[in-house]
């Protein structure tokens, strides 16, 4: 493990970025839900609550002892139990990062932003979702890229924040919120509010 802030993580580090992530996700359960309800249909804070209290409950069972498998199941995981739009996405942002991860034990900085990319290019093919078309993927480019210049974990974090603050005004391309047009102004992406949490949560735990 590197310093405070310091964007490497062994294995154990990502797990427990998982379990944070899981209790994180309960704690904004009702906000995640309530932004989904003002331009979707008010079921994102539900959908991930269930696949990472799934993944909670499959890591208390068996810890996966590689990042690549661990990542995996995450992804496999979100897949069956999310459902949504949102659950095939950040399934294959997890598979992703899992294949990107190759037979590390642990992952330092360049790795670890080389995962998160891969995860972030899956969920853009998948999506086929681009920056500014108000998605989760406003969230992760700008924490992304900052990993990718060899930011901080926390850094990258404030990133996606900004970056989910920053949908506000725009109309959705993608989505659900895309039926509403402009009334999507004015209104945060649930996605990428949620995405904020995850990568808020990659730079808390550790
Ligand atoms: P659903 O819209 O099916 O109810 P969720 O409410 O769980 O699914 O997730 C909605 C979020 O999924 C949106 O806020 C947005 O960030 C993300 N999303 C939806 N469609 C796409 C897409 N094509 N590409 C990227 N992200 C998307
Ligand atoms: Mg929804």
């Amino acid at each position: 493990m590197g310093g405070e802030g310091a964007a490497r993580r062994d294995n154990a580090a990502l797990v427990a970025w998982m379990r944070r992530l899981a209790g994180t996700i309960r704690e904004h359960e009702a906000e995640l839900t309530g932004l989904d309800a003002a331009i979707g249909d008010g079921d994102h804070g539900a959908n991930l609550a269930r696949g990472f209290n799934k993944v909670e409950q499959k890591l208390e069972a068996e810890a996966p002892g590689t990042p690549a498998a661990l990542f995996r199941l995450v992804g496999m995981t979100l897949i069956g139990t999310v459902g949504g739009a949102s659950g095939p996405l950040y399934g294959t942002f997890f598979l992703e990062a899992g294949k990107a991860a190759g037979a590390e034990a642990e992952l330092d900085a360049a790795a670890l932003a080389r995962c998160l990319a891969a995860g972030l290019a899956g969920v853009r093919m998948r999506g086929k979702a681009e920056a500014g078309e108000k998605t989760m993927v406003d969230a992760l480019t700008p924490a992304i890229e900052v990993l990718g210049r060899g930011g901080s974990l926390a850094e990258a974090s404030a990133a996606a924040r900004a970056g989910a603050e920053a949908t506000a005004p725009l109309i959705a391309r993608k989505g659900r919120a895309s039926y509403l047009g402009e009334r999507a102004i004015g209104h945060v992406d649930p996605g990428a509010a949620s995405s904020a949490l995850l990568i808020g949560s990659l730079a808390e735990a550790g």
